[in-house]
């Protein structure tokens, strides 16, 4: 009878303590879906495993990729997280039923408003700019003042900008609906395709190279790429590079277009609890400064200083409309940029 007692009460411990275990290995780990290269992202990871002991699983790939992936893997999908570049394609995913909405207190005191979705479904980690660059030899900063102005006859031919079937473009477009309307935005894209020195063709870092080179004056592109080309190890680069200057557009009305690099909770993450601590841990002032340095970007945090690089290029006003806008006019984007022809 004694006995009998001691192997129930053995037994309750046993299982008691399997469970716990099994508890704790479930909460041990979170899933990571990130269109960021390994490079960016991944040291920060490791550190968060030292600092928690929750091991991070990290998947890489394309962003498009990634948000078909977490479509198609539905319900079963391991990833807890989502992180991936421009408020666009955050919206995009969030539009896909593929994320949730979470709180966090220390999420929403860190983060400015505008640099987060609304009701919670992604938060900005980094910040990039979209300004305006121009050959110094070819032009000059007193030529210049808006994306508006850009569509004026005087640039015609002096364009570098890449395709519109690009999201930072189509961002840039979005930015451009909301604070313009649809009519002006078309009239002045239009006009913009008209300025352009070539059919668009390459990525940001092209249009700059372009412009270096002499087959234009301007170009569009996000600051991290031109902060890239400054600071790497590629010479042809770090020279064209030196050709070029920064404009900051927009000054007097709404502020330079800025985009975000982000993530957000996928809808059926498994270790929820985990990645809101990543989350949080991510938009720590630490990882702040690493994330944003690493890919020469803008901190989300304003108690957070920019690089020395970064800084070199001056301060400026930042248009700041609530990047979920980009994603709700990202439709209206793309036919605005498909009737003007812009390729
Ligand atoms: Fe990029």
């Amino acid at each position: 009878m004694f006995s009998a007692y001691i192997r129930i009460i053995l037994c309750a411990i046993f299982m008691l303590s399997t469970t716990a275990a099994m508890a704790n290995t479930a909460a041990s780990e979170v899933n990571v879906y990130s269109a960021r290269k390994e490079a960016l992202i991944k040291p920060l990871l490791d550190r968060f495993t030292q600092e928690t002991g929750i091991k991070v699983n990290l998947v890489t790939g394309k962003a498009d990729a990634l948000l078909k992936r977490l479509e198609t893997e539905g319900r079963n999908t391991p990833a807890d997280m989502l992180i991936t570049t421009d408020a666009g394609r955050l919206y995009r995913a969030q539009q896909a039923d593929v994320l949730q909405a979470i709180q966090s207190k220390t999420l929403e005191q860190v983060i400015p408003a505008n640099y987060r979705e609304p009701a919670g479904y992604w938060y900005g980690l980094s910040v990039r700019a979209r300004p305006i660059f121009f050959a110094k030899d070819r032009a000059k900063a007193s030529d210049l003042s808006s994306y508006e102005q850009l569509a004026d006859q005087r640039f015609k031919g002096q364009i570098c900008i890449r395709s519109s079937n690009n999201i930072y473009n189509q961002s840039l477009v979005a930015s451009m609906i909301k604070a313009n309307g649809v009519e002006k935005t078309e009239q002045w894209a239009k006009n913009l395709v008209k300025n352009m020195a070539r059919p668009p063709r390459g990525g940001d870092r092209d249009q700059i190279r372009a412009a270096a080179s002499g087959q234009c004056n301007i170009a569009i592109a996000n600051t991290y790429y031109f902060g890239a080309m400054m600071a790497g190890k590629k010479q042809k680069d770090r020279t064209a590079a030196s050709k070029m200057a920064l404009f900051w557009p927009n000054q007097d009305t709404r502020g330079t277009h800025v985009n975000i690099s982000g993530a957000g909770i996928t809808k059926h993450a498994k270790h929820r609890t985990n990645a809101i601590l990543l989350l949080e841990f991510l938009a720590n002032k630490s990882s702040q400064k690493w994330y944003a340095e690493t890919n020469h970007e803008y901190p989300v945090r304003n108690d957070v200083e920019a690089s020395a690089l970064l800084k070199s290029w001056g301060n400026f006003k930042s248009d700041a409309v609530n990047l979920s806008i980009l994603g709700q006019y990202n439709s209206e984007a793309v036919k605005v940029m498909d009737r003007a022809g812009w390729k």
